[in-house]
């Protein structure tokens, strides 16, 4: 039975940010439960989105919203509308990295029979890195051919969203955590993440651990997501995989999300603002809704976010669906979103009666998590590689080998990840875009950066257009770096 305790609840202040699109509609009507319910919130609004980045903010929030989250160090957003067009900054990217949200939560759980699903045992957390790999945004046109952007994976952000994986697992009362990566071909930031997986989960013995490469682990989660539970990943792959659970689950527009940090939280639904159903009082709030609920769970309110859930179960049973889910054989009143919110809210009171009545027991929180398998190893510098942007072709490479200065030797030049230099190569598409290995002349020797600033210095005089130069170290006699082919 949900709990019918109603010892009023110690008020506390949130930030809350209405949104763009469907953000006002959902906002509303969530925070209408969450009153109803007497969660004991107030409620600090501020501006943030469309209407701020036209104002010429590029980030998309003031200076203001920034001190109100300082405060309230909790925070419920509706979805905003990013501007198209160059400049704008991703205001979801920059509010996780100024918070350190490092952990983005998100359950996926089917609600069969009520919501249609393939899947109805479903019941899978995925946790995602949220501050780190591509999401960095360094992003570079190198050349007219060539555009890059930098994965950036590091050892203390990889273990601190292990940890989190394997410590909400234990707190949570799961049963198994996997990861999913792509080492097979990342060798080294997505072979760092696997490893460190490997080494933090025999500090878990009572919770079993498996892995999978991401492209197979994705095809597995969206055919059999009862084998899942909770599953952490980087931030690209989470990305994309939390939409696959959420959508396979039942509906995108059912999905919470947790943003956690250290100092500070953030509480949203997976979806964005819809444009398309703005204003129709359409939409479904049962993302923000749910997100709220995860947020009374981080604010220690248990008994009142259980009233909610419950409530809302019950009304999802009740057959009272927005139009996103409504179905011929289950929905008995196909409603909008201000009366599904009265709905839940009439039923404060009840439980369901088939969907499993939902208990929170207060248990102790996710710890602070702190990485502590810091690495001690020694780096030597033992080459580079120089990129170039230049027309050129395989018969010119012997003019720059030419340009190699004393100490150094040229081992091999690739082009679009193929080494085409020295030797034969079937390759027959080239791009302005060269890779120069520069390592010592002499076999396992270490070379000085002025041996690679005269190589770089070198090139330039000989009129090659040196775009980047990446240092090539051992650590502790292992390659930090990719071998190329033959190497
Ligand atoms: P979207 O999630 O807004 O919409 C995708 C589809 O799902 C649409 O057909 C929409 O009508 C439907 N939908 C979404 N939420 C729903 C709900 N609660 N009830 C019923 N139907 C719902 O994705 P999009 O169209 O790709 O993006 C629209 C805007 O939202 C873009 O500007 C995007 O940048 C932004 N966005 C914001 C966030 C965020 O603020 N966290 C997240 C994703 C997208």
């Amino acid at each position: 039975m949900s709990s019918q305790n109603t010892t009023p609840e110690t008020p506390t202040t949130i930030t809350v940010a209405y949104g763009d699109g469907i953000g006002p509609e959902i906002m509303s009507a969530t925070l209408r439960v969450l009153d109803a319910a007497g969660a004991g919130l107030q409620y600090d609004v501020i501006e943030v989105g469309e209407k701020v980045y036209q104002s010429g903010n590029t980030a998309g929030i003031g200076d203001e919203a920034w001190a109100s989250l300082a405060r309230t160090k909790v925070f419920l957003k509706a979805p905003i509308t990013t501007p198209q067009g160059g400049g704008y900054k991703s205001l979801n990217v920059t509010t996780r990295k100024t918070l350190g949200l490092f952990a983005n939560v998100r359950p996926c759980v089917a609600y069969a029979p009520f919501v249609k699903t393939n899947h109805p045992r479903m019941d899978v957390v995925i946790v995602r890195e949220n501050e780190e790999d591509l999401y960095a945004g360094i992003e570079h046109r190198q050349t007219k051919q060539v555009y890059q952007t930098l994965k950036l994976i590091t050892q203390p952000g990889s273990e601190k969203i292990i940890r989190y994986a394997f410590e909400y697992a234990r707190t949570n009362g799961r049963k198994k955590v996997t990861v999913m990566v792509k080492d097979n071909i990342m060798k080294l930031t997505d072979g760092l993440f696997h490893d460190l997986f490997k080494q933090v989960a025999t500090e878990y013995p009572e919770i079993e651990h498996e892995s999978y490469i991401i492209d197979i682990g994705a095809a597995r989660l969206a055919e059999k997501p009862e084998r899942f539970d909770v599953v952490v990943t980087l931030n690209l792959y989470g990305d994309i995989i939390s939409d696959i659970a959420a959508e396979v689950s039942g509906s995108v527009g059912f999905g919470p999300s947790a943003n956690i940090g250290d100092k500070a939280a953030m509480f949203e639904a997976i979806h964005g603002s819809a444009p398309d159903i703005a204003g129709r009082d359409i939409a479904n709030p049962s993302g923000l809704l749910l997100s709220a609920v995860m947020m009374l769970l981080h604010l220690g309110k248990n008994r009142v976010a259980e009233r909610i859930h419950n409530a809302w179960l019950r009304t999802i049973e009740d057959g009272i669906h927005t139009g996103d889910i409504a179905s011929a054989e289950k929905t008995t009143e196909r409603v909008g979103t201000q009366a599904f919110a009265d709905a839940v809210i009439a039923r404060l009171d009840q439980s369901p009666e088939q969907l499993e009545c939902i208990v929170y027991p207060v248990r102790e929180a996710v710890p602070t998590i702190t990485p502590r398998l810091g690495s001690t190893a020694t780096k030597t510098l033992v080459g580079a590689d120089i990129f170039l942007d230049w027309d050129g072709g395989p018969s010119g490479m012997d003019a720059i080998a030419a340009l190699t200065v004393p100490g150094l030797k040229l081992l091999a030049a690739s082009n679009r990840g193929l080494k085409v230099w020295p030797g034969y190569t079937a390759q027959e598409v080239f791009v302005d875009h060269w890779r120069l290995r520069y390592v010592a002349a002499e076999k396992g020797a270490t070379v000085s950066h002025t041996q690679l600033l005269d190589q770089q210095r070198a090139l330039v005089v000989g009129g090659y257009d040196v775009i980047k130069t990446e240092n090539l170290c051992d650590f502790d006699g292992k390659p930090g770096y990719s071998l190329m082919q033959g190497q």
